[in-house]
């Protein structure tokens, strides 16, 4: 399975930075007009950094999320992942370095529905590829019931996701992407589908993995109030990143290790 590029855990390029965009721009072609979605983005994200990346809509974040996930090529510009550049890779090792060191959350949640939310947990190890191979280990059950704990779904691992609501759906989601323990966790609006009360408890469970993992997160979002949970602020508009700030959760942790908002 080992490809001569990239193996899956040895970078083949020296980097402290989890991701490093360089000029990213992307132009769709509609029909006879150009469109570009984004316009030469720069952006590093450090180790243990929780990014996220806010703009109004149609300012480019989902194109610019596809693209740092490669899920999409970038019309110009130089993207390393894990110290890992994308351009060097072809389609096949361009999808193993994705399964294997990035975690995908999204807004709409992705489960898989005839499986239980352990059983999607479970089949997202298996595609990363880190049970195979030479290297590979069974997913470990301790780290299971580590990261179930820190999501409060301990109780809900036998059920299917039609029978938990949407904010247990996207815990698990986040289970699902952290349980591979990426380079990176990309989360794609992932409160835009859940009411305020499960919004504030997924982002704390985000903003946790951050700070008890050490996950390098990022996240896009239109929600200036969900933006502000991150360590450092992106805003995008017309395609271009146009301010950056820190946010929150630059912000050491209380001393007792809750975090802000947490409720009994
Ligand atoms: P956001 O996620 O911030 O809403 P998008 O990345 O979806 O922004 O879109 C940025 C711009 O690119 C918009 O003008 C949108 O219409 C355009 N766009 C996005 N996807 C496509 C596509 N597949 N073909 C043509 N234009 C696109």
């Amino acid at each position: 399975m080992n490809g001569p590029i990239y193996n899956g855990n040895v970078p083949s390029e020296q980097s402290k930075h989890i991701i490093l965009a360089e000029n990213l721009t992307k132009v769709y072609a509609a029909g006879r007009i150009e469109v570009a979605a984004v316009r030469r983005v720069s952006l590093a994200v450090e180790p243990g950094e929780f990014v996220a990346i806010v703009g109004p809509s149609g300012s480019g974040k989902s194109t610019l999320f596809y693209m740092l996930g490669g899920l999409t090529r970038a019309t110009e510009g130089r993207l390393v992942i894990d110290g890992v550049d994308f351009a060097a890779l072809n389609d096949a090792e361009r999808t193993r370095l994705r399964k294997h060191r990035i975690g995908f959350v999204f807004q709409r949640f992705n489960l898989l529905p005839t499986l239980s939310a352990m059983g999607n947990i479970e089949i997202a190890y298996e595609i990363s590829g880190r049970a195979s191979g030479p290297n590979g280990a069974p997913m470990d059950p301790a780290y299971l019931d580590h990261l179930s704990e820190m999501l409060s779904i301990k109780g809900r691992l036998h059920h299917r996701p039609s029978e938990l609501s949407g904010g247990e759906q996207q815990r698990v989601a986040i289970a699902r992407a952290l349980i591979t323990q990426p380079a990176i966790v990309l989360a794609d609006e992932p409160t835009g589908n859940l009411d305020t009360k499960n919004s504030d408890a997924v982002l704390q469970m985000l903003l946790r993995s951050n700070r008890e993992l050490k996950q390098t997160t990022l996240m896009i979002t239109h929600n200036p109030e969900a933006a502000a949970i991150a360590g450092r602020i992106l805003h995008m508009r017309d395609g271009e990143i146009v301010k950056e700030e820190t946010g929150n959760g630059a912000k050491p942790a209380p001393v007792n290790g809750a975090l802000p908002g947490d409720r009994d």
